[in-house]
């Protein structure tokens, strides 16, 4: 079996413990991960923290990062191959994904890299004559970065990209499910030159997680994940005040009014909900539907979702391969279940598929007369689209803003000043018109609600990493006249 080791303060190292990481396609162990425990996360936390404060870091120019982080991306483009196989191996997500997925990744690096030093400060026109007040843009200190299996390298490059752009050293935590392609992206940090200690990478679960979330020396804490596992890590954060940026599930509405390009739009919902098998926090999979053309629609997606090719996912034609886990398989086959038991019509798929592997096919739900099916607010994290209808934009705007989160969402109609009533109104963080699931290093992303709180990408996301400290400077040589006027 393949063996992976921890990357902590330069040196690659085992955990305190081991376990094995599992094929998704065969069900079968294939490699042994380490797993960190408290002392193995304290070690990475110490590490960052020293580094931070060191000069190697921290006395390089922000220009000098930018190159180091360009050094990265470069290194991450000619490895796109070899992490997108080993992301396949390890988490199931086709290779067709993979593969152009960590191509991209390489362009997050790239932009961060030119953003490193463009990071500014500003000067103040204070109301003070003998004053010079400026503001100087300061790392916030050690980040935490904690990702879910999904996309592990996609996820931790819209957090080490601003982070190490502001200055900050980071401990990333990979998920204890897949984290083959970030310990083996961890060589490419090395080889890239950064210094001992600013970039450390672990795995392990929950209580590894815990650990690094509530670190006396962490000062924020960066999480994609679920919405309980962020509370957890809220009331950690709560012992010092960290700073927590949150990007959460989310149960996002595709609507799709009678007068849009259904056939683009069918094919839009079909990658937007069967795309890394549903294992995706932006999946479109609440189909909200004009009651006009339901039938049609519904006729279109069944047609499509059982023409998908389910496969092996290291194939190039496989185009929906296994979910990560068992665990994860039979969660969405009892949620479908509940579902129907609360009315919900099956339209295709619906049980898991026998044989070795955990395999889920694309799977349709019609939850139009059952409006407290779990399909409707529940996140999956899989392959089954929920159907509703509506009649009117106000109802398909009250079904869209119905859940609790807030993350993503879709409007198909050729109606331009619908189009934007309906951006006006979506309770999301992101909408997208026309289009779904397009993402951009250059665009914000991020939700609101249970979906989370911060945003990753463009400028904001490394300002978030970043602390403002305000410097007052008297120029008068004349001394300073009364002790006790504030001036
Ligand atoms: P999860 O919340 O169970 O785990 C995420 C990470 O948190 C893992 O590394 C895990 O080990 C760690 N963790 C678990 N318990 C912890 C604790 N008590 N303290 C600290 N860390 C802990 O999520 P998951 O089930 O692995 O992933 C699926 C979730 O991630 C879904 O809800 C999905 O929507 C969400 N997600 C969101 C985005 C986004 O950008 N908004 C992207 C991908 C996935």
């Amino acid at each position: 079996m393949d063996r992976f080791q921890h990357y902590i303060d330069g040196a690659f190292s085992d955990g305190s413990g081991s376990f094995a990481s599992i094929d998704p396609a065969t069900g079968q162990p294939w490699a042994m991960m380490p797993s960190a425990d408290a002392a193995d996360v304290d070690r990475a936390v110490r590490a960052a923290d020293r580094a931070f404060r060191g000069r190697a870091w921290a006395g390089m120019t922000a220009s000098a990062r930018g190159k180091l982080l360009y050094r990265l991306a470069d290194l991450v483009q000619a490895a796109a191959p070899r992490l997108a196989a080993l992301e396949t191996r390890d988490t199931g997500k086709i290779i067709r994904e993979t593969s152009a997925q960590i191509a991209y990744v390489a362009e997050y690096y790239r932009y961060y890299a030119g953003l490193a030093d463009k990071i500014e400060g500003a000067h103040l026109p204070i109301d003070k004559p003998d004053m010079e007040v400026w503001l100087r843009r300061e790392p916030v200190g050690v980040v935490a970065a904690i990702v879910p299996w999904n996309s592990q390298l996609f996820l931790s490059a819209v957090k080490l990209g601003p982070a190490l752009a502001a200055g900050c050293c980071v401990v990333l935590k990979a998920s204890e499910d897949g984290p083959a392609p970030l310990l083996e992206f961890a060589r490419l940090v090395q080889e890239a030159g950064f210094p001992a200690g600013v970039v450390n990478i672990l795995t392990g679960g929950p209580d590894a997680g815990q650990a690094l979330a509530t670190h006396p020396l962490v000062a924020h804490i960066a999480f994609t994940g679920g919405p309980e596992t962020a509370r957890h890590i809220v009331r950690g954060s709560a012992e010092n005040l960290a700073r927590t940026s949150l990007e959460l599930g989310g149960k996002s509405p595709f609507i799709v009014f009678d007068d849009a390009d259904l056939d683009s739009a069918a094919n839009a919902q079909v990658a937007g909900i069967f795309a890394a098998t549903g294992q995706s926090c932006v999946a479109g999979s609440r189909h909200l539907v004009q009651r006009g053309v339901k039938d049609a629609m519904l006729a279109c997606l069944k047609a499509k979702a059982e023409a998908v090719k389910i496969g092996a996912p290291d194939q190039m034609e496989t185009e929906v391969g296994p979910l990560c886990t068992r665990r994860q398989r039979d969660r969405i086959e009892a949620l479908v279940a509940a579902s129907v038991a609360m009315g919900a019509r099956l339209v295709t798929g619906g049980k898991a598929i026998e044989g070795e592997g955990f395999f889920f096919p694309p799977t349709i739900l019609d939850c139009t007369d059952a409006p407290d099916a779990p399909g409707l607010s529940q996140e999956f994290f899989g392959p089954v689209l929920c159907v509703q209808a509506f009649d009117s934009e106000e109802q398909a705007l009250e079904l869209a803003n119905s859940t609790a989160y807030g993350l993503a969402s879709g409007v198909f109609t050729s109606n331009l000043t619908r189009a934007h009533r309906m951006i006006r109104g979506l309770r999301a963080g992101i909408v997208w018109v026309n289009t779904y699931r397009a993402v951009s290093p250059i665009a914000p992303f991020g939700g609101q609600g249970l979906s989370g709180h911060g945003r990753e990408g463009g400028m904001a996301a490394a300002l978030d990493y970043t602390t403002v400290k305000t410097v007052w400077l008297r120029t008068s040589d004349d001394p300073i006249p009364d002790p006790f006027v504030m001036r």
